[in-house]
């Protein structure tokens, strides 16, 4: 396959993912029966489903993001949103109300912190309409009076634990906890990427920063089409609902299969490897 035949096949296996992941999510809302007594239930679960649609969507649309700089950020979110997913969804409606409670709780501080800060100057233009448009939207859902802030996590307990409780504890163990430290910069992802050998032998191998180009690996945009299927389903189970139409998923694997790419270097629940060439070697005593 020449390049730019190549590079049309995965423009080709991108959009076949991303119509796919779309029609799916409609072909679970169609089917799932709305009931408006339980609308935060609705809309909790279902903004959750359309957000890893569109976290696996554009990651797919990006190429050049599909590298250990930028990709676990997104599978990361995609991990967060999976545990939320399951873990309200063994106690659906209350846990839905929890969560818009806590967020609702979170805008209104952030709201508060900022009105606090503008009384000591000027407000730039449409500053205050902008607070009152924010105060508008939690009012709309609930009265900013009867919002009151809670500090701790919005589930009172550590992701961790929700992840036991939703049974998915080794999602959490080889999926959110190794893209924690690319989303969290720890010292473990920036050793890796951000660093490499010092080529003065009098400095003794100490490492510098570095900018790194790193390869494009299509196994972050397998990892999120593997994501998003487990979110369905989980949702599927939960709500009894089954689709007849071939998944997103499938389609990427079958995609990616013509290309020859398909699980190229990782485990199928585990992060693809890092390369540690340019940024570790001979470091590591
Ligand atoms: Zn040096």
């Amino acid at each position: 396959m020449t390049e730019a035949a190549g590079l049309d096949e995965v423009h080709h296996i991108i959009e076949a993912f991303t119509g796919r992941a779309r029609e799916e999510l409609a072909d679970r809302l169609k089917k799932w029966p709305l009931d408006l007594a339980k609308r935060e239930l609705h809309e909790v679960v279902g903004a959750l489903l359309a957000r890893q649609v569109t976290l696996a969507s554009q990651l797919a649309a990006c190429p050049p993001i599909w590298n250990g700089h930028i990709a676990p950020l997104v599978l990361r979110a995609m991990a967060d949103a999976y545990i939320t997913l399951a873990w309200i969804l063994k106690e659906p409606l209350d846990r839905c109300r929890k969560f818009i409670h806590y967020g609702l709780g979170q805008e209104k501080l952030q709201l508060e912190h900022r009105r606090a800060e503008m009384e000591a100057r000027e407000p730039h233009d449409g500053e205050r309409e902008y607070c009152d448009a924010v105060e508008a939207w939690i009012n709309s859902q609930r009265a900013t009076f009867l919002t009151d802030v809670n500090l701790g996590s919005w589930s009172g307990m550590s992701t961790r634990d929700m992840a036991a409780e939703a049974e998915c504890l080794d999602f959490y163990n080889y999926v959110y906890a190794p893209f924690s430290p690319c989303g969290h910069s720890m010292w473990q992802h920036i050793a890796r990427y951000n660093l490499k050998e010092c080529r003065n032998p009098l400095h003794r191998f100490h490492w510098v920063p570095t900018v790194r180009d790193v390869p494009l690996d299509p196994d972050y945009l397998y990892l999120a089409a593997k994501y998003l299927q487990k979110t369905f389903a989980v949702f599927d189970g939960a709500v009894g609902i089954a689709t007849d139409i071939e998944s997103a998923f499938d389609v990427l694997c079958l995609g990616l299969d013509r290309l020859g790419t398909a699980g190229s270097t990782a485990q199928p629940d585990e992060p693809p490897g890092v390369d540690y060439g340019n940024g570790k070697s001979g470091g590591d005593e």
